[in-house]
């Protein structure tokens, strides 16, 4: 007979990532008890650290399952397995978690949308938390939005003014049950209630809140609920009245409104998914999708008036599901916010701002730490877009190709995030918002400080943008004894690429947005620079053109469709009888080319979303928007794809290349005076980019050798342009790096 003592072997396995707090030493307890393997598992700074002895083949096996089986939520980055000698344990067990200082570094995990496990217990009447809107476990429920402190432990999280029942704290302590360790665990009688409020503030006695919620909201009411990462408007996504009310109350006149429906299959009444797109839906991040709206369904025309698409999530939340289960088609969930302002996150703040706009209040005892939006993707080419990063996502880092120093990156004005590094991970931050109101400001700082202390960082350099009003820029200036970094706008987009591909050597970037200051102070948007991380040169760009009035001229593109007419063919653009003409006053027209003329309040732009403003208002398409973009995504969705032709083009050789905008824009002009229809103009007009910078990248590769380009800004959100430019690049030979 073997001896069984002497085959025993040990081994010790480090893992990083996302590994505490996401039930994972549950998991390796009873994979090591099924492996039949004694030991221990404890947290460490940076992960977890198991001790397992046993015979060779039971921890081989134990090795490869860990990777494969792990819990839904955790994410493993690193894994590394080293020989030990044999200890002789008896038992495997979980070692409770060491001081503060010790666990400082391990990653925190993104607020998680409810497991199936959870979701089956909430609709089961024999379950002691049947249909507990807070029902949760280590695989689902709220993290980043309630956490105050590390380590992620109940006392520094929203949590800790709750004290778990003799029940509860039962599946807490139980290292084999779901709920070990479980910082939100809760039940009706230890947890979080909610309660219904008049807009004033004033509770409503109601036996079931949820109940009465959904009948007011059957009766088109307007409700305020409180979420995971802050307040939503809801509304009955069929009831086109309470939509237009809701719109009048929230001044938002067409921007189109986010839905929340029970299930994929539902979806599919109103929306066309594909695969890819129901992946994502269903992933544990549950973000908005943006997805291709069927023609005719149930759901009110006002959700997304003169949009194809939709933007649509699933529940995330227990509270979700019990409000959307058996009762509506979708409910419109919109951010609980006044316009322009940071969503609301607590319900004094809630009573006060939303009041105005909600008729009821379903609100909640947890507190919520740190706002986060819900975040928005697009999935293209098996790619699946950000469009906005918060929740669900965030705080997971991006792993960088190499070690950096702590530093804080400030964003810019617009749809601003921050970005926090240490080691090889960059942190970025939920959305922030447009840096043009205190409140947003407010919520800026607040989210420097609570992410600094989360994650145990503390830069000693700053980095930040170049525009020297800009919010942002002037917070980084005010800030003593750090080493000050400006960075311009579209090298950072063409480095976060990089980054995201862990990329260092120099590319070729496409860098295409609305608005970024440049060196030279003019508003930058149509770049194509040469860039490694730490310098870039500006190979090319979009002609200038004066841009009257400034940041008017975004909220009215007919002022650029003026600013391209002159520049293209002089006063005698007037001549032309361009739709414009019919809309907008002479009176108008005359102001504004004065403007440009002579060079009052125009400041120059290089802006390729400009140049899509200019071109909706030349066509007829779109003369205001209600929000930047809104112009090039009707024009992305107006265009015929299935033309081949383009206009002509040309640029200037010199240093930096000047393109010209001029054949195009005479291009277009001739083919609105000869009737072509604005699908076909739409479809030119893109190909014709695609076109010109492809070639253009073909020079330039010439010229300096780089096969590798990046593609980075706002403007390859349009799908036409992303995956046009991906397959007419690869195409040529470049090697396309893309955000993931
Ligand atoms: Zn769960
Ligand atoms: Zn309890």
């Amino acid at each position: 007979m073997r001896d069984k003592k002497s085959d025993r072997v040990a081994k010790k396995v480090k893992i990083n990532g996302i590994v505490q707090g996401v039930g994972f030493r549950p998991f390796i307890f009873q994979l090591a008890a099924g492996n039949r393997l004694c030991g221990k598992i404890e947290n460490t700074a940076d992960g977890v650290s198991i001790f397992v002895e046993g015979a060779p083949e039971n921890i081989e096996s134990f090795c490869r399952t860990i990777p494969v089986k792990k819990p839904p939520i955790a994410q493993i980055t690193h894994m590394f397995i080293s020989d030990e000698p044999v200890r002789g344990y008896s038992t495997f067990s979980i070692q409770s978690s060491k001081g503060h200082q010790e666990l400082k570094s391990t990653l925190i995990s993104p607020d998680i949308s409810i497991c199936n496990d959870c979701l089956s217990e909430l609709f089961d009447p024999a379950n002691r938390r049947f249909h507990y809107p807070f029902i949760n476990c280590t695989n689902c429920g709220p993290r980043y939005t309630i956490i105050d402190h590390i380590p992620y432990d109940r006392p520094y999280t929203a949590m800790k003014h709750f004290q778990m029942c003799p029940e509860c704290q039962e599946e807490y302590d139980d290292p084999l049950d779901r709920r070990f360790h479980a910082q939100p665990n809760a039940c009706f009688r230890c947890g979080p209630m909610v309660s219904l409020h008049t807009d004033k503030g004033e509770k409503i006695e109601a036996e079931n809140p949820i109940q009465k919620t959904i009948e007011l909201l059957k009766a088109g009411k307007i409700i305020a609920i409180k979420g995971l990462g802050g307040f939503h408007l809801a509304v009955d996504a069929e009831n086109n009245n309470a939509i237009a009310r809701l719109r009048r109350k929230k001044y938002r006149e067409e921007k189109p409104l986010a839905l929340m429906a029970h299930d994929i299959e539902k979806i599919k009444e109103f929306a066309e998914l594909d695969a890819e797109e129901e992946k994502v839906l269903l992933s544990p991040a549950r973000p908005i999708v943006i997805v291709k709206k069927r023609p005719r369904s149930s759901i009110a025309k006002l959700v997304a008036p003169e949009n194809q698409y939709l933007g649509v999530m699933l529940p995330y939340t227990p509270l979700h599901y019990l409000l959307l289960s058996h009762h509506f088609s979708a409910l419109v969930m919109t951010s609980g916010n006044k316009s322009e302002e940071p969503i609301s996150i607590s319900n004094q703040d809630a009573f006060q701002k939303l009041g105005a706009m909600a008729d009821f209040f379903l609100i909640h005892n947890r507190d919520i730490y740190l706002r986060s939006d819900d975040s928005i993707v697009r999935v293209a080419n098996q790619t699946t877009l950000q469009v906005r990063r918060s929740r669900g996502y965030v705080p997971v880092p991006i792993f960088l190709g190499s070690r950096t120093e702590e530093v804080l990156a400030c964003g810019a004005e617009l749809k601003n995030t921050i970005c926090l590094t240490r080691g090889n991970q960059a942190f970025l931050s939920q959305h922030i918002g447009d840096m043009e109101n205190p409140s947003t400001e407010a919520f800026f700082l607040k989210t420097i400080t609570h992410m600094q202390q989360i994650l145990d960082i503390h830069p000693s350099v700053i980095a930040h943008d170049l525009h020297p009003d800009y919010l942002s820029t002037v917070y980084a200036a005010a800030q003593k004894n750090k080493q000050k970094i400006g960075v311009q706008h579209h090298h950072a987009h063409i480095v976060s690429c990089m980054a995201e591909n862990k990329i260092e050597e120099p590319v070729i970037g496409l860098a295409f947005d609305g608005t970024g200051y440049g060196t030279d102070g003019a508003i930058w948007g149509g770049e194509v620079l040469l860039a490694d991380p730490g310098k870039f040169d500006r190979i090319a760009h979009l002609s200038y053109i004066p841009m009257p009035g400034s940041t008017a001229a975004i909220r009215e593109p007919w002022r650029m469709g003026i600013s391209y007419l002159l520049d293209s063919f002089g006063e005698t653009f007037r001549e032309f009888n361009l739709p414009m003409f019919q809309v907008i006053e002479d009176s108008k027209i005359n102001t504004i080319a004065r403007m440009v003329s002579n060079r009052i309040n125009a400041p120059m732009t290089s802006s390729l979303g400009r140049l899509f403003d200019g071109i909706a208002a030349i066509i007829g398409l779109r003369y205001r928007v209600s929000f930047e973009g809104q112009a090039a995504m009707e024009m992305e969705m107006t265009a015929d794809q299935s033309i081949e032709e383009i206009y002509e083009y040309s640029w200037l050789e010199g240093s930096p290349f000047q393109i010209d905008i001029k054949p195009i824009v005479q291009g277009v002009v001739r083919d609105v005076i000869n009737h072509i229809s604005q699908p076909a103009i739409c479809g030119k007009f893109h190909n014709t980019l695609i076109h010109l910078f492809t070639e253009l990248s073909g020079v330039i590769r010439e010229k300096n050798g780089l096969n590798r380009i990046a593609l980075s800004g706002g403007v390859f959100q349009n799908q036409i342009l992303f995956k046009g430019f991906s397959r007419s690049l690869a195409g040529k030979g470049f090697e396309v790096l893309r955000h993931s």
